[in-house]
């Protein structure tokens, strides 16, 4: 038996993609295929289990599956050392959107666009393929535990915010050294807080935080102050090149999730927030007016937040969920 492997599965909207790691959490292989969303909890499922196959294969120097996993150079590396033996996954780490009750493995609420996802079983179907333990986790949840995961002892941080700044804003909070998930699985879900202008949000209600910062949120302000169709890294391009209206947009971006720290600093006493996602790739745009937005609602006796970008690829939510199942071994 070769030494433990971790795989992490991060079952998304539009792709699933499955990872594995050594027990470093480096990453030796990695591959993704569109999600069967709507064909139901069994064929996700079957796809993560065939991919999990797959990258198993090709790192024990079996290739040829015809699903395009590769390899990353730590994982030649790998198979190199450990030529002739089996890799051994010895443990599974799932993250997944949504409400997911992490103690037992099971989607508690899910989009519509996922059919027969909510109330699914997740973790006794993975063990009917492997049977190691499964840990799972909602998406931001483990975005989270992934950027606090290999943190050296003098960067560690007794109480965080995750933000995820996607199409819509998620978040979630680490408390005390460890990921909080409140009496529902949903604590730190920050993106549907009032009090955010007059804008209507995603979930249909108005003057969320979601509807000033979340990119779908950025593309519709857009549409409705110019007409264009551009999406949110069209309209940070846009800003770059000097567009006012534009600017002003990740302004109030970046003010709207400052206020959102402050109201997370004046009740958590948190000492970092880390920000995520697709619309925080325009960092250079968002950072300015959060740094602008944390001077102008200062909270009173609370320590300074700091601010940090999350910028560490695709594999966030995989690597977050197999530092989840680590702790399982
Ligand atoms: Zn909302």
């Amino acid at each position: 038996m070769t030494s433990p492997l971790l795989l992490g599965i991060d079952i998304g909207g539009t792709k699933i993609m499955a990872c594995l790691y050594d027990s470093d959490l480096t990453l030796l292989a990695a591959t993704s295929v569109p999600t069967p969303a709507s064909e139901g909890g069994d064929a996700m499922i079957a796809a993560a289990c065939a991919m999990g196959e797959t990258l198993a294969l090709d790192l024990g120097g079996e290739s040829g599956s015809g699903l395009g996993a590769t390899l990353t150079e730590a994982g030649k590396a790998w198979a190199e050392t450990h030529a002739g033996e089996t890799p051994n996954i010895a443990a599974i780490g799932v993250g997944a959107a949504g409400l997911i009750d992490s103690e037992n493995g099971v989607v508690t609420a899910a989009s519509d666009s996922f059919q027969g996802w909510a109330g699914y079983e997740v973790r006794s179907a993975l063990q009917h393929w492997r049977d190691v333990p499964v840990a799972m986790e909602n998406d931001v949840n483990a975005f989270l535990i992934a950027q606090m995961a290999n943190r050296p002892q003098s960067e560690q941080r007794r109480s965080v915010l995750g933000l995820m700044l996607g199409t819509g804003v998620g978040g979630a909070l680490w408390l005390n050294g460890g990921i909080f998930r409140g009496t529902g699985y949903s604590a730190g879900e920050i993106g549907h807080i009032p009090g955010f202008d007059d804008v209507p949000c995603t979930c249909g209600a108005r003057g969320h935080l979601e509807g000033l910062a979340g990119g779908r949120g950025i593309a519709r302000l857009w549409h409705e102050a110019t007409g264009g169709d551009e999406d949110t890294r069209e309209v940070g391009d846009l800003a770059r090149s000097g567009d006012e209206r534009a600017l002003a947009l990740w302004d109030q971006a970046g003010d709207s999730v400052a206020k959102a720290v402050a109201i997370c600093q004046s009740l958590l006493d948190i000492d970092e927030v880390v920000i995520g996602g697709s619309v925080a790739k325009s960092w250079d745009l968002l950072e300015p007016a959060i740094r602008r937005g944390i001077e102008a609602y200062p909270v009173p006796i609370a320590r300074e937040v700091a601010i940090a970008h999350a910028d560490d690829g695709d594999d966030t939510v995989a690597r977050g969920a197999a530092a989840s199942a680590r702790l399982l071994l």
